[in-house]
């Protein structure tokens, strides 16, 4: 990544700005709840990670947010999953983050549940007031939205988070087609990283 080290107190602002769809949703869930169950912390712990929270930064982060929670709650049920996830524990594996193939694929999301893909397992009333709410303060218009939601109807779940990549970094000069670094999505935190790296130039 960039170098520059990210703290806790970021994350909002970095959130608003260069999310894709499942670490936003992911977010503001956080942030409604003040919790998130096991896969839903396990995908976003995983893409904060992705974009360089330090251990440190990652237990502040998930102590500060999960708020309804005391510091002996916090520390008995979620501290060791936040540093296993780090391989600082158990079998010390440094697990990566979730690629958009994972998860689409893998452990789809029940009731309550706010892991996943929002292209994917959104229903398409709730992924078009999703991303006018997240994504239209970055210039998503309703015509957009007609058009992602017609690739959501053909399956292309990537390409449609792609054109959404696009439109919403027009003005940053990113044209149709040319996707992030010139491909579609594939990886949550490709689509931050070049995000955050179009924001400097
Ligand atoms: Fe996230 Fe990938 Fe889905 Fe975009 S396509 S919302 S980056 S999982």
């Amino acid at each position: 990544h960039s170098g520059e080290d990210i703290r806790a107190d970021m994350i909002d602002d970095i959130a608003r700005k260069h999310y894709p769809a499942c670490a936003r949703n992911l977010h503001e869930n956080l942030r409604r709840d003040r919790h998130l169950k096991h896969f839903g912390r396990l995908q976003y712990g995983l893409f904060l990670k992705g974009l360089g929270l330090s251990i440190e930064e990652a237990l502040l982060f998930w102590r500060r947010s999960f708020s309804k929670f005391t510091d002996d709650q916090f520390n008995k049920s979620y501290k060791y999953n936040i540093r296993h996830s780090y391989g600082l524990e158990g079998g010390r594996r440094n697990y990566p983050p979730k690629s958009c193939q994972q998860i689409l694929t893998q452990d789809q999301p029940g009731a309550g549940d706010n892991h996943g893909c929002p292209f994917r397992h959104f229903s398409t009333d709730n992924l078009e007031s999703a991303l006018l709410a997240w994504y239209s303060p970055h210039g998503l218009t309703q015509d957009d939205l007609d058009e992602v939601t017609k690739i959501v109807k053909a399956g292309h779940y990537h390409v449609a988070c792609t054109r959404v990549f696009e439109l919403t970094h027009a003005a940053q000069g990113v044209k149709k087609g040319e996707g992030v670094s010139g491909d579609s999505v594939s990886h949550p935190n490709q689509y931050a990283a070049k995000s955050r790296e179009l924001e400097k130039t």
